[in-house]
């Protein structure tokens, strides 16, 4: 398998999170005999620095001619005078406008080793695997009209979709959930909304070529109750953009850690595949950001974008089996040992690297030699 990857580490802990998951990459690419390229670009502050763009024309245009771009984080303090469009996030928010991906997929999963990290109890997160669907262009963040009339004190904003819309991003939840646990919950306010009832509409309708699968519907403010009652009764969540915006924060509780969490963001020219956080300039250089949310986002590169379902899912284990095995970094270390596990030991980012390479070298040896058998 080729694929070519654009490498936008970023400021901050960017660079460090990325290179770890770039090594995982780099692993897979080699114990499978795949030929992965990485082209390294400037995005946010760093870019800023070198040519005054938080997006330089030569980096999108390379991302635009590679297979998948992985994200580190854009934000640096020093930048913070600056007008809105012209901070290194301004990169961020084009990147994606330019790469024009409809769907963002954010994983929730709570790992057992991590029980004790989320302020929900154990027993209420134990099995949780959810994959949010949220539909990224558009809903209540890109309807006209909008405006705020400061002299009449009045503002509008519009949630508008179209039924096509609906479909597109409906069909990639169904898609996703037939090779999961078949269930797509999805999340409306049809009982007040037309938007929502054409959204209900339509989800029903795209259901019918999808008999495998069950669909449910929620209304938005019950599910935001039940997401945290009952985790585990998810599979895929498909939402608009606001709903989802807000859900798949308040569902990362159930992982326990921001430093955790993946994204990709699928339908566009190219696939866009960031973690969820940002630069974070309190902890950058210290060794003590936590990899682990861009190496799944690694995985998910190769899922989505490859097709390479078992080596994705090797990654996912190896970080299951180092979590398991007590390394933490500082984010993740918090929580008390649930009983009967091993104790906690503290790792840089660096070190967290490692061990998940070693565990997944460790995974694909076992697996080559039971092929061998
Ligand atoms: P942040 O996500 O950078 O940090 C929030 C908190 O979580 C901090 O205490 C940080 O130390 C911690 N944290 C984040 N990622 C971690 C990791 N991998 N390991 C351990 N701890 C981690 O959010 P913020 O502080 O609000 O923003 C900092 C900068 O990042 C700002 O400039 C913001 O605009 C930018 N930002 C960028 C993105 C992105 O690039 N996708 C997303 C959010 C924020």
């Amino acid at each position: 398998m080729r694929l070519k990857i654009a490498i936008l580490a970023g400021d901050g802990i960017g660079p460090e999170v990325t290179n770890e998951a770039v090594n995982i990459l780099k692993a897979v690419a080699e114990f499978g005999g795949h030929d992965f390229t990485f082209v390294p670009l400037l995005v946010g502050g760093v870019a800023i620095d070198a040519t005054g763009s938080p997006l330089p024309t030569a980096t999108l245009d390379a991302c635009l001619e590679s297979d998948a771009v992985l994200m580190g984080a854009v934000g640096d303090n020093k930048f913070n005078a600056l007008p809105p469009d012209k901070r290194p996030e301004a990169g961020l928010l084009q990147i994606r406008q330019a790469l024009g991906g409809f769907a963002n997929l954010r994983p929730s999963i709570a790992y057992p080793a991590l029980s004790a990290n989320s302020p929900l109890r154990p027993e209420v997160t134990e099995g949780a695997d959810i994959l949010f669907v949220r539909e990224l262009l558009g809903g209540l963040y890109f309807g006209s009209p909008r405006w705020w009339n400061k002299e009449t004190g009045e503002s509008i904003n519009t949630m508008r979709y179209t039924k096509s819309e609906v479909a597109r991003v409906a069909r990639v939840a169904f898609e996703l959930a037939a090779k999961r646990k078949k269930k797509v919950t999805s999340v409306d306010k049809a009982n007040v909304l037309e938007v929502s009832q054409l959204w209900r509409a339509t989800v029903t309708e795209v259901a019918k070529d999808y008999p495998g699968v069950t669909l449910e519907h929620q209304l938005v403010d019950s599910m935001a109750m039940h997401l945290m009652n009952i985790p585990r009764n998810f599979d895929v969540v498909l939402t608009e953009n606001l709903f989802g915006d807000i859900l798949s924060d308040e569902a990362a509780v159930i992982t326990g850690s921001l430093g955790m969490l993946p994204s990709a963001t699928i339908g566009g020219q190219v696939n866009l595949y960031e973690p969820v956080h940002g630069s974070a300039p309190d902890i950058a250089g210290t060794g003590k950001a936590n990899p682990l949310g861009a190496i799944l986002t690694a995985a998910m590169v190769l899922r989505h974008s490859a097709s390479l379902e078992q080596d994705a899912a090797a990654i996912e284990s190896a970080v299951s089996k180092v979590l398991a095995a007590g390394a933490r970094t500082a984010d993740i270390a918090r929580g008390s040992v649930p009983q009967n596990a091993p104790a906690q030991y503290l790792v840089s980012t660096q070190e967290m690297g490692k061990l998940v390479h070693q565990a997944l070298a460790e995974s694909i040896d076992r697996r080559q030699s039971m092929h061998a058998v």
